[in-house]
């Protein structure tokens, strides 16, 4: 069975990514959208569109009845969820099923495990995933967190059940610190996701934060598509991504990978995953897995030249993934650069109307974007308004290319991190590949 119509519930450039791929597979595409997105090129460029609702996201990205309404309208039949907004959402997958439809992604029992981080951390150690030593479940009150600490050790971290977008994530450095940091996390936590559940992990000093692109199927295959480095944070949340890790030899890959491929395939999960690692000492500690497609997958296509939106699709129609572990080929190097509509010191959002756009051209480079001259960028949003891909024979070229592309690629007059990325890879760090995920932060940006 392949699909003839997908509802795509998403908007941006992820909308678009999905868009592209539907097209290369004759599949008809259907865009829902905002009133504030009625002149986005996801709605210019798709074959039919539905306005959902209004700005607000809980008014129309994540308005699950008017979503559902508009897939029956219009006989979509397969919903793809993107990135961020439903795409983790077990009780949406549930529902676009029970409606006949199908959900691009996995089975809801597998977003709902892997939502829920403390399940999520007792499935992975069941499936042999080495973990961040911490506690077995959620911690209560702050005698809990007080006897937690002490079997971690200091420093300990404490984070959301329901986590994302690291929110919810409170460090105490010492015992003194404990009761503010419990509060704070919990009280957080209350506030971005309504559960108050935290759990303590130890606070690793210096590590990268290194994850596997895995794939299952129905057939039961599992394959891992190497790593992506993405250690270049602010705030918990990726800047800058790259394929292969610096750090990552040929054999180290195919061990986690390993371990990443076989857990996927004892779990019996379908479609595209991202398991998370934090990586010191030459040790890899699970910290999270996503269950979707993520912002940073074109490093990997770009390594490998697999396009995994297309794998998705064809994984949830039922047939098997289309090539086996041997068949990957790793060539070269990519890096990704995250553009925000954002003032690159203060990182106070700047929406409004760009006027002039000129995109970076030249072989290796990659621009995933919904943003065009004239377009303007809705305050309701993620401010991620481009990702700027580049890839190159080797690590050392891929910087070259990356430092030409950035040199050329305007986007006026908006305020945007362009000037951010200039900056990072200017530094020796990145020319070495030697920083961890606080550098950006705490010593490029010195703000912590
Ligand atoms: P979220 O789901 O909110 O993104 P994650 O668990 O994926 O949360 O962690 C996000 C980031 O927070 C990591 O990439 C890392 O920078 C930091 N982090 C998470 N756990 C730890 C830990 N135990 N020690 C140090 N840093 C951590």
């Amino acid at each position: 069975m392949t699909f003839k119509k997908i509802l795509i519930a998403n908007r941006g450039d992820v909308a678009l990514r999905v868009l592209r791929t539907c097209r290369e597979l004759n599949i008809q595409t259907v865009a829902i959208h905002s009133t504030a997105d009625s002149e986005a090129m996801h709605v210019r460029l798709a074959d039919e569109t539905v306005c959902i609702g209004g700005p607000p996201s809980s008014d129309s990205y994540l308005n699950i009845p008017a979503i559902i309404t508009a897939a029956q309208l219009v006989g979509a039949d397969a919903i793809h969820p993107g990135v961020g907004f439903l795409s983790e959402n077990a009780d949406f997958a549930e529902i676009v099923e029970a409606h006949n439809i199908v959900f691009i992604g996995p089975k809801p029992e597998h977003i709902k495990c892997m939502g829920d981080k403390i399940q999520a951390k007792i499935t992975a150690k069941e499936l042999g995933i080495p973990l961040v030593p911490g506690s077995k479940s959620d911690v209560i009150n702050i005698e809990g967190a007080l006897i937690e600490a002490k079997k971690i050790g200091y420093p300990v971290l404490i984070k959301a059940a329901s986590g994302g977008g690291g929110r919810g994530m409170k460090v105490a450095m010492s015992e003194d610190e404990l009761e503010s940091a419990f509060v704070a996390a919990k009280s957080e936590a209350k506030a971005a996701f309504g559960d108050d559940r935290v759990y303590m992990e130890r606070y690793l000093q210096k590590p990268r934060h290194i994850e596997i692109q895995i794939i299952g199927d129905k057939f039961g295959n599992a394959v891992h598509l190497g790593e992506r480095e993405c250690s270049i944070q602010r705030r918990h949340q990726k800047v800058i991504e790259e394929a292969p890790s610096p750090v990552i030899n040929q054999n180290v890959r195919d061990k986690i990978g390993k371990v990443a491929s076989n857990a996927v395939a004892k779990m019996g999960y379908i479609g595209l995953g991202t398991i998370e690692f934090l990586y010191e000492n030459d040790q890899f500690f699970f910290i999270e897995m996503n269950t979707r497609l993520q912002v940073e997958h074109p490093i990997t296509e770009a390594i490998t030249g697999i396009d995994l939106v297309k794998e998705q699709i064809m994984i949830a129609s039922g047939q098997p993934i289309s090539f086996r572990q041997n068949d990957i080929k790793f060539s070269g190097h990519a890096i990704e650069c995250r553009i925000n509509a954002e003032d690159p010191k203060t990182f106070i959002p700047s929406p409004g109307k760009i006027t002039q756009f000129h995109s970076p051209c030249g072989l290796g480079i990659r621009i995933e974007s919904c943003i065009y001259s004239g377009y303007v960028v809705p305050p309701y949003y993620d401010s991620l308004i481009v990702k700027l891909i580049v890839h190159a024979s080797d690590r050392d070229q891929c910087i070259l290319k990356l430092k030409q592309a950035l040199k050329e690629i305007v986007i006026e007059p908006i305020s945007t991190t362009i000037d951010l990325h200039k900056e990072i890879i200017e530094t020796n760090v990145m020319k070495q590949g030697s920083y961890d995920i606080r550098w950006l932060e705490n010593i490029l940006l010195n703000t912590k």
